[in-house]
This record gives C-alpha cells, sequence and structure tokens, in this order.
C-alpha cells in the first residue's frame, strides 16, 4: 500500500473557532504501531464539547479530533501481527480500535478498571506533548500507538452499521454488562431511557433484547423517536411537546402502575436529566448512569430515593471486550435491526465545520465524516 508523507487532517486550533484543513506529515511506523487509512469517523456529542472547550479532562491545543473511527490498516509496525480476539492482521484489513490504557498502574492492573487509567491514549479527545500528533479521525491517515487494542470488522458489514460501535454502542454494551451485575433488565422488566441521541438508541436496544416488557424512551427530535420505534421502544415521550418534567414523570408513572420503571437508564447527558430519572425509577430499582460528563458540577437530587434500595451504577467509555461484542452484536442482529439508520448524513473532511454544526443543532441522528 502505498503511503505518502502528508495527509489532510482537520485541526482544532483555537475553542469555538471553525476546525482548519491542514497538510499533517505521516510519521514513520514503529514497532506494533499500525498506520490507518481512516474509511469513516462518527461525529460525537463530545466532538461538539471539544469544539467549545467544554471538556473536563486538559487538552493541548491544537489537535485532531475524531474518537470514533474506522478505517484500514495502511501500514502493520513490526510485530503487530494479530487483533485482540487473535485474527491476523494484514495491510487492508478494516478495524475498530480502543483507547491504549496503559496497562502498568493502579487502574489498569489493581483495580483493573482500565477505563479510569490516568496515563492513557486517547484518540480525537487531547493531545500531550509524547502523544504523536495525527492520533485523532477527522484525517485521512491516523496513528495507532504500540499499545492499542484492535478488532478486525467482519467485512459483510458496511461502514454505516458498524461506525457507531466505536463510541455509543461499545459504552452502551459495556454500561449493560455493569448493569447485569447488579440485576440488569428482568423479564418483563419495564425500563426508562433518557435521552433519544446514539447512546439512548443502542440502550433502547439491548433493552429490547434483554427482555424488557415495556421500554419507554424519553427525548427528542421526532426522526431520534422513530429509530427508538423501530429498534423497540414501546412508548416515546417528545421533549418538544412534553416539555414540562413533572408531566413526564406523571406519564411514566401511569404507565408503571404508579410505582416507577424496574430500571431507568440516564443517556442524556443533560445535567438536570440525572434528578428527573431518580424521579421515574420504582424503589428498590436500578439506575443506570451513561450520560454525565460534566466534570464536577452538581445538581440537586433527593438521595432518599437512592435510600430505598436503589442501585444505582456508573459507566465510562468502554475496552476493547465490548467494541467485539457491539460488532457481533450487529453481525447478528442486522436482518432485524437497520444499524446503518443511525448515520444520518456524511460529509467529506473539508465540511467537518458543517457536519459539527448540524450536529450541535440536533438535526442529526450522528454526522459521520468520510475523509
Ligand atoms: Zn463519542
Ligand atoms: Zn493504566
Amino acid at each position: 500500500v502505498e503511503v505518502p508523507a502528508t495527509c489532510q487532517a482537520a485541526v482544532l486550533v483555537e475553542y469555538g473557532r471553525p476546525l482548519e484543513i491542514r497538510e499533517v506529515p505521516i510519521p514513520e511506523v514503529e514497532p506494533n504501531a499500525i498506520l490507518i487509512r481512516v474509511e469513516m469517523a462518527g461525529v460525537c456529542g463530545t466532538d461538539v464539547h471539544l469544539h467549545q472547550g467544554a471538556v473536563g479532562a486538559p487538552v493541548i491545543l491544537p489537535v485532531i479530533p475524531g474518537h470514533e473511527g474506522l478505517g484500514r490498516i495502511a501500514r502493520l509496525g513490526q510485530g503487530r501481527t494479530h487483533d485482540a480476539v487473535g485474527e491476523p492482521l494484514r495491510p487492508g484489513d478494516r478495524i475498530l480500535w480502543s483507547h491504549a490504557w496503559c496497562g502498568r498502574c493502579y487502574w489498569c492492573d489493581i483495580a483493573r478498571e482500565p477505563t479510569l487509567c490516568r496515563n492513557a491514549t486517547t484518540y480525537g479527545l487531547r493531545q500531550s506533548e509524547e502523544q504523536p500528533f495525527l492520533t485523532g479521525s477527522f484525517a485521512e491517515y491516523e496513528y495507532l500507538v504500540p499499545n492499542t487494542r484492535v478488532v478486525k470488522v467482519p467485512e459483510e458489514l458496511s461502514n454505516e452499521e458498524v461506525v457507531g460501535a466505536s463510541c455509543a454502542f461499545r459504552t452502551v454494551v459495556s454500561a449493560y454488562d455493569r448493569l447485569n451485575r447488579v440485576g440488569g433488565v428482568g423479564t418483563q422488566d419495564s425500563v426508562v431511557i433518557l435521552g433519544a441521541g446514539p447512546i439512548g438508541l443502542y440502550s433502547t436496544l439491548l433493552a429490547t433484547e434483554g427482555g424488557a416488557g415495556q421500554t419507554i424512551v424519553v427525548g427528542a427530535p421526532r426522526a431520534r423517536l422513530e429509530l427508538a420505534r423501530e429498534w423497540g421502544a414501546d412508548h416515546v415521550i417528545n421533549l418538544d411537546e412534553v416539555p414540562d418534567p413533572s408531566q413526564r414523570k406523571a406519564e411514566v408513572l401511569k404507565l408503571t402502575s404508579g410505582r416507577g420503571a424496574d430500571v431507568v437508564v440516564e443517556a442524556a447527558g443533560v445535567l438536570s436529566a440525572f434528578g428527573e430519572g431518580l424521579e421515574m425509577v420504582r424503589p428498590g430499582g436500578r439506575y443506570l448512569e451513561i450520560g454525565q460528563t460534566h466534570g464536577a458540577a452538581t445538581t440537586p437530587v433527593a438521595p432518599a430515593k437512592i435510600h430505598d434500595n436503589l442501585v444505582v451504577i456508573g459507566n465510562k467509555s468502554a475496552t476493547i471486550v465490548h467494541f467485539y461484542k457491539a460488532l457481533h452484536f450487529i453481525k447478528n442482529k442486522r436482518h432485524r435491526y437497520a444499524f446503518g439508520k443511525m448515520v444520518s448524513n456524511t460529509y467529506p473532511l473539508t465540511r467537518v465545520n458543517e457536519a459539527l454544526a448540524s450536529m450541535k443543532a440536533g438535526r442529526e441522528i450522528k454526522a459521520a465524516i468520510v475523509p
């Protein structure tokens, strides 16, 4: 495979300013590293926050955003022969990759919570002095550092079907794995999903497939709620039509015999949604928190709701385990669900700013960049 000396990348130079398309050098591939030819990069709500300078973690600018990459191997570093499952890797193979947790710190080794690792190389989110620059997916090529875990994408799947597995879906799979440790979604349980973005939509899917009796999705706009219905929601509550939280709570209580839902999944990410979800879960139920990434920001809640035997469990990001499971969920269930509908629009790299604006305005289910 021919690899040029430089490639185009969309660079965030200053918060709030349009990303600049720049010509960036492609690094030499060190042992165990991988150079990717990016085929598609999803645009995440987090990219919108990063663009505005509203992410908790420290970021050194300039940075190449894009952490939902999907691409083919252009160069394999010496010694990199197999993916995380043990499948052989060759140039031309299409793969997904996780952030590169260090694998030798308290969080990785002792706590066994690699997504909490403080030394991770994260793609498209922050830049450090040591990290190669070409490590965001809003670019023609992307460099994966040596300890990055990767999985091969089954060839029969389209990029549109798969790209959501590189962020939202793998996170939801990880979150449901944690929820399952504390009871999960029981047979015929009622489930409320707060949020109808990609995290909320995949959460709807896993609730449906997990045996929920009744799934209620609270979100907006209509296009996202229609997809939620296709993916198993029995009831939807449109935020545009029911703007009053107390009225939304009343609707949920009416649908759940006045007790509240057995399981509530907070996937909205709006700070006030956490308290709203607590009002909708039944005593002794389970509350899964996936959406909140607001650092130290606080919101009022009634702690007595938790005192009533409630289990609250959170989830941050995912490891390669969950990428693998998400991919195989798509492969095994694609005859039943149109996973490709997750991508509502694609944009060339040169129109990345339009894609960000469209995501910010809530006009997309998910926008994707095709470099
Ligand atoms: Zn994301
Ligand atoms: Zn670590």
